[in-house]
């Protein structure tokens, strides 16, 4: 393998001139907060190697990147079943639209936009207090990447639950078609505090390491999930994990991926590599405006692309 200590450093010189690009999410004022000229970036192979560069050790928000951990959580518990609730189908829409749940009564378009991560919650807290649901979430990432420092930041869950309001019209609007079985507070409390994660771009990597290397993690000897989920997973990821965006990292990436508002995104070279990239201003869609330029650069210097070389 090329050496990737120096591609990541490559990638840094580049990046390093435009560290401050993009706008930090400000609907969650908590986030508001956070200092826009941060990057960092932390690849580990399937044979365990860590590569670093920057600030791949300060904790961010994870926010939507958690949508992927619910998610093997819900099909571990109920399977294929899941697709009952929720559909595989990319959205071309915001995040946080509800356009496409009126017309489609109530069941979201993929499990990875708003609307469908909180009926994958709903479906994880069956049988469950809420804060159990978040406990066993909380305990899964721990587990995957081997790390008992990983925390959820209580700040950032209360301030979005003051002002989640598409949240809550979502969420009510699902109840209302009758396609969640908790009470919309519960889910939402759930939903948020899993947005609210708090991790590195090294936790990250560690904790998905598992979907590069066919459902199981090579440095902890865990077997997570079958090679085949691992599959259906990225496959998701691909077509979705960038909301009204994904076509656009499809082309210009080549990765499955999923993104958060916290800066945050999380990638699969599969068989090669997990990858968390993090730089806290967004693009016009909500996703890392640098997260996403630093995993061009690197897809383009390794060959990476699952689309080939
Ligand atoms: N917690 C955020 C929200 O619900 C997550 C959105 C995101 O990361 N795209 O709005």
């Amino acid at each position: 393998m090329a050496d990737l200590q120096a591609t990541l450093d490559s990638i840094y010189a580049d990046i390093q001139p435009r560290i401050g690009e993009g706008k930090v999410a400000d609907y969650i004022p908590e986030l508001a907060k956070v200092d826009p000229k941060q990057f960092g970036m932390a690849i580990v192979t399937v044979d365990g190697k860590v590569y670093r560069v920057g600030d791949a050790d300060t904790a961010f928000s994870i926010q939507s990147i958690s949508k992927v951990f619910m998610l093997t959580l819900a099909l571990g518990k109920v399977g294929e079943g899941l697709w009952k609730r929720v559909g595989r189908e990319p959205s071309g829409s915001a995040f946080n639209s509800i356009v496409q749940l009126e017309h489609e009564s109530g069941i979201p378009r993929n499990p990875f936009i708003n609307a469908g991560a909180i009926a994958v919650s709903d479906v994880v807290m069956a049988g469950h207090a809420p804060r159990e649901a978040i406990g066993e979430l909380l305990r899964f990432v721990r587990y995957l990447a081997d790390d008992e420092s990983i925390t959820i930041d209580d700040k950032v869950a209360r301030s979005e639950t003051q002002t989640g309001y598409r949240n809550f019209a979502l969420a009510n609007f699902m109840r209302a078609y009758r396609k969640l079985d908790h009470p919309v507070d519960h889910v939402l409390g759930v939903y948020f505090h899993q947005c609210a994660l708090s991790m590195s771009c090294e936790q990250l990597a560690r904790a998905g390491l598992f979907l590069a290397a066919r459902g199981s993690n090579p440095t902890t000897g865990h077997s997570v999930v079958s090679p085949k989920r691992a599959r259906r997973i990225n496959a998701l990821m691909l077509t979705c994990g960038h909301y009204d965006g994904s076509g656009d990292f499809a082309y210009h990436v080549g990765l499955p991926g999923k993104s958060g508002v916290g800066g945050g995104i999380f990638a699969v070279a599969p068989g090669i590599a997990s990858i968390a990239v993090w730089s806290p201003g967004l693009n016009k869609v909500g996703n890392s405006q640098l997260g996403a330029a630093a995993l061009e650069m690197l897809a383009a210097r390794t060959g990476w692309s699952v689309f080939g070389d």
